[in-house]
C-alpha cells in the first residue's frame, strides 16, 4: 500500500510539477542525475513487476485456454514492450523538457549579464568621470575656501549668519575677537545679536531686518552701533543677503559687518559742518531755510508760525574797532543764549555775519511772540563782558507772519528783514512786526536806489562849500565841500539820508569820485580867479579809504585839473579806517607823502579814537559837534574839550572845531587856542557864489 500510495504521490508531484523553471527555482530545486534516474528505474521496474505479476493472473483468469493463452501470453509481451517503451519515452521527455527550460533560462541570465555588464562598464566610465570632476571641485573648494578666510582675515571685517529656520545666528570669530569677546561670550542666537545693537537703534534694526525679510528681494544693508566688550560702540556697516522659500518663508540671512566708526565720524563731521556754523553751532543759512521750507511743505490749513530776523546793532564797529576775535566772541555768546533760550519745535539759525533768524512754531498770538523775544533780550541786553570791559548790546529784530506775510520762505525772509530795517531806521523799541506799510517804505527805498543811480548822469548833485576859519585871525583858510543831491521830486535830499544808501549799493564810488573832481574843479576855478591858497577839504567815504584804487585816483585828478597837493585835505572817519587799519595806514601814507593833509573827521564819536591819534598819519583832528554842543553847559564837556585840544597840539596836530552855532562856544574855542573852526555862526554850507563872495573879503566878519 505504502509503495502504491509513494507512487501516486511521486506521480501527483509530477503532474504537478510546473512548466515554468520559475516553480523549481523558487523552491530552489537542485537536478541530481542519479536521483532522476533511480527513479525512472523504479518506476520502469515497479511496472515491469506489476506487469508479471498480475498481467498472468489476469489472463489465466480471462483466458482459461492455453492456446488462447499462449497467443494472449505473446500479445502480453507485446503490449507489455509497448506500455513501458510508452512510459520510458513519457518519463524523460518530461525531464529533459525541464532540463531544457533550465538552460533557456540560463541563457537568457546569460544575456542579461552580459547586458548588465556592458551597462556597468559605462556606469564605471561615468563614474570615474564624475569622480575626477568631484576632485577637481574639491581642490576649486579648498582654493576658495582658504581665499575666503583670508579675505575675512586680511579685512575689518567679520560674518554673520542667521539661520532662520533653525534659530541660530552665527558671528564669525574673528568678529567676536575684534569687538573684544571671547568665542564662547556670545550665543548664537538672535538675542543675543540684538542685545549688543545701541539701544537707540536696536528698534530701526530690527524693523529694518523684518522688512528686508517681507521684501523677499535685493540686498540687506543697515548702519548701526554695536557694543564691544569694553563698553564702548562701534558703528558697523551690516550687509548680507536671503534666502526664501518658493512660498516666501525667509530661510536665511547671511553677510558681513565692517567697522565703520570713522568713517562715520568723519561723515557726521563733513554733516555737521554742511548744516551748522562752525563759530556758533547754530545751523546755517542753507540748514535752517531747509528746516523752514520743510515746515512750509508740511503745514496744514490752521498751522502758523512766526520767523524772526535779528541783528545786532553797530556790530560791524564793534568788529572794526575791538578786533575780528572780539566780533566773533560776542557771536559765540548771542549764539549761547540763544540755544539755552529757544527750545523744540522752535530753532535758530545763523544766517551770515550778525544775522540770526528765529522760528517760533504755533504762536497763539503776536503778543506770545513778544513775550518770548522779549525774554530773550533781556538776556540778550545783560552787560556783555568782555576783557573786563563791558559792553552793552542791543539788537534789531524783525518778525513776519506765516501765512499773512507771505507763504514762501523768500517772502517771509523779506519781510522779517523789512520789519528788521523798519527797527533800525525808526523805531525805539528793540522789535517790530512786519506790515504792508513798510512795505511801502521798502518800495520807495528801492526807488531812491534807483533814482540815485541815474542821478550823476542827471547831473541832480551839486556841492556846497562851508568856510573854514581861523579862530585867531578869522581868515577864511578853506572850505569843506559838502554833497546835495536835488531830487526832481522829492527835492532836496541830505547827504546823512543818502551816502549810507551809496554805500550799502556800491554807487559810493562814482560819487564819490565825481565830488572830488567836481571839488578839484572848483578849487581851479577860484585859482584861476586869482584866490590863492584856499584849501579844499573833502569828505572820502569809509569804502573807499581801504582800497588802494583811492591814490590813483585822487593824485591823478589833482594832476589833471593842476593842482598843489598841499592845499588837498581829505576828511576821514575812524570808523571807516577801522575796517582794516593796516590798509588804511598804507593808502594814506602815499596820499600824505604827496603832500595831500588827512584830517581825523568827527573826532570823539568812535570807541577809541585818541589810539587812533598816534597810529594814522594824520594832520588835523576835526572835534565833533557833539562836544562843541556842550561847550558852558557842563563843566566835564569843557574839561574833557580843552583835554581833547591840548593832547591834539602835543601830538603836533591842528584842530578844527565842527558845529560852532554860539559866541558863546567860539569864545570858549579860541580860549582854548583852538586852531579853526567852521559852523552856522560863521556859514552855513553854501554855494560858490557865497563863497566868492566872502574870499573878496580879507577877513571873515562876524554879524
Ligand atoms: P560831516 O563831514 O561831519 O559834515 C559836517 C556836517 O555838519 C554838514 O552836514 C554840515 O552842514 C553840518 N554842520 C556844519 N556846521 C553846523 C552847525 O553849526 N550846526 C549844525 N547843526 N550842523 C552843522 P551835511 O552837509 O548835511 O553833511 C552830513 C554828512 O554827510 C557829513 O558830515 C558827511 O559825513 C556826509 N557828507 C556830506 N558830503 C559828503 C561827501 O561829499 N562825501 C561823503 N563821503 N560824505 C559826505
Ligand atoms: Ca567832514
Ligand atoms: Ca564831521
Amino acid at each position: 500500500m505504502t509503495v502504491f500510495n509513494k507512487i501516486k504521490g511521486y506521480v501527483r508531484n509530477n503532474s504537478n510539477m510546473k512548466n515554468d523553471i520559475n516553480y523549481y527555482l523558487n523552491k530552489n530545486y537542485k537536478i541530481n542525475p542519479l536521483t532522476e534516474s533511480i527513479r525512472i528505474s523504479i518506476i520502469y521496474g515497479v511496472a515491469g513487476v506489476l506487469w508479471i505479476v498480475l498481467s498472468d493472473e489476469i489472463v489465466s483468469k480471462f483466458v482459461p485456454n492455453f492456446t488462447d493463452y499462449k497467443i494472449v501470453a505473446m500479445y502480453k509481451g507485446w503490449v507489455y514492450v509497448a506500455i513501458t517503451t510508452a512510459l520510458i519515452l513519457v518519463l524523460i521527455e518530461r525531464r529533459l523538457k525541464l532540463f531544457k527550460k533550465a538552460v533557456d533560462k540560463i541563457y537568457n541570465y546569460l544575456d542579461e549579464i552580459n547586458e548588465v555588464n556592458e551597462e556597468l562598464l559605462v556606469l564605471e566610465d561615468e563614474l570615474r568621470e564624475q569622480n575626477e570632476q568631484l576632485k577637481e571641485s574639491q581642490n576649486s573648494l579648498a582654493i576658495s575656501e582658504q581665499r575666503y578666510e583670508l579675505a575675512v582675515e586680511g579685512a575689518d571685517c567679520g560674518i554673520w549668519d542667521w539661520d532662520i529656520e533653525n534659530g541660530v545666528y552665527f558671528f564669525s570669530d574673528k568678529w567676536k575677537n575684534y569687538l573684544g569677546y571671547e568665542k564662547n561670550e556670545i550665543s548664537n542666537n538672535f538675542d543675543a545679536w540684538v542685545y549688543l545693537i545701541h539701544p537707540d537703534e536696536r528698534e530701526d534694526v530690527i524693523e529694518k531686518i523684518n522688512e528686508y525679510l517681507s521684501s523677499r528681494e535685493g540686498p540687506y544693508e543697515s548702519i548701526y552701533r554695536m557694543k564691544s566688550k569694553n563698553g564702548e560702540y562701534r558703528w558697523i556697516l551690516s550687509k548680507g543677503k536671503g534666502i526664501w522659500t518658493k512660498e516666501g518663508r525667509p530661510i536665511r540671512v547671511a553677510g558681513s559687518h565692517t567697522d565703520i566708526t570713522e568713517h562715520k565720524i568723519a561723515d557726521d563731521r563733513l554733516n555737521f559742518l554742511a548744516r551748522y556754523d562752525s563759530l556758533t553751532k547754530l545751523p546755517n543759512r542753507l540748514y535752517f531755510e531747509e528746516k523752514v521750507n520743510e515746515i512750509i511743505y508740511n503745514c496744514s490749513e490752521d498751522s502758523r508760525f512766526s520767523l524772526v530776523y535779528m541783528d545786532v546793532d553797530n556790530f560791524k564797529n564793534i568788529n572794526d574797532t575791538l578786533g575780528h576775535e572780539t566780533g566773533d566772541i560776542l557771536l559765540k555768546y548771542i549764539s549761547s543764549i540763544l540755544i539755552e533760550e529757544i527750545k523744540e519745535p522752535n530753532f535758530a539759525g545763523r544766517l551770515g555775519g550778525d544775522e540770526f533768524a528765529i522760528l517760533f512754531k504755533n504762536p497763539e498770538n503776536k503778543r506770545e511772540v513778544r513775550i518770548k523775544l522779549n525774554n530773550i533780550l533781556v538776556k540778550l541786553k545783560e552787560p556783555w563782558v568782555c576783557n573786563k570791559h563791558k559792553f552793552f548790546n542791543s539788537y534789531s529784530i524783525g518778525i513776519a507772519q506765516y501765512p499773512e506775510n507771505g507763504c514762501t520762505l523768500s517772502t517771509l525772509l523779506k519781510n522779517a528783514d523789512i520789519a528788521m530795517y523798519n527797527v533800525k531806521k525808526n523805531s525805539k523799541d528793540n522789535l517790530c512786526f512786519y506790515t504792508e506799510a513798510m512795505q511801502e517804505k521798502e518800495l520807495k527805498y528801492v526807488e531812491l536806489v534807483n533814482d540815485l543811480r541815474s542821478a550823476i548822469e542827471k547831473e541832480e548833485f551839486k556841492l556846497v562849500y562851508q568856510p573854514i576859519i581861523n579862530l585867531n585871525t578869522f581868515e577864511l583858510i578853506g572850505v569843506e565841500a559838502l554833497i546835495r543831491w536835488n531830487h526832481p521830486i522829492q527835492g532836496i535830499i541830505s547827504p546823512r539820508e543818502f551816502i549810507p544808501l551809496a554805500e550799502e549799493t556800491g554807487l559810493i564810488f562814482y560819487i564819490g569820485s565825481w565830488v572830488f573832481k567836481a571839488a578839484m574843479l572848483q578849487k581851479k576855478e577860484w585859482e584861476e580867479m586869482g584866490y590863492h591858497n584856499i584849501q579844499m577839504s573833502v569828505n572820502i567815504s569809509g569804502s573807499r579809504i581801504t582800497r588802494k584804487s583811492l591814490t590813483e585816483d585822487i593824485i591823478n585828478i589833482i594832476n589833471e585839473v593842476g593842482l598843489k597837493f598841499e592845499e588837498i585835505q581829505l576828511e576821514i572817519t575812524e570808523t571807516a579806517v577801522m575796517k582794516d587799519v593796516d590798509a588804511a595806514i598804507e593808502v594814506l601814507n602815499v596820499l600824505k607823502a604827496k603832500g595831500i593833509k588827512i584830517a581825523l573827521d568827527d573826532f570823539g564819536t568812535g570807541y577809541s579814537s585818541i589810539t587812533y591819534l598816534k597810529k594814522l598819519p594824520i594832520d588835523v583832528v576835526k572835534i565833533d559837534k557833539s562836544f562843541i554842543d556842550g561847550v558852558s553847559q557842563s563843566k566835564e564837556d569843557n574839561i574833557i574839550l580843552e583835554n581833547i585840544i591840548k593832547l591834539t597840539h602835543d601830538l603836533k596836530l591842528k584842530v578844527v572845531a565842527e558845529g560852532i552855532e554860539t559866541k558863546e562856544q567860539l569864545e570858549f574855542l579860541k580860549d582854548k587856542k583852538c586852531n579853526y573852526g567852521q559852523g552856522y555862526l560863521f556859514k552855513k554850507p553854501v554855494d560858490k557864489e557865497e563863497i566868492e563872495k566872502l574870499l573878496m573879503l580879507s577877513q571873515f566878519v562876524l554879524n
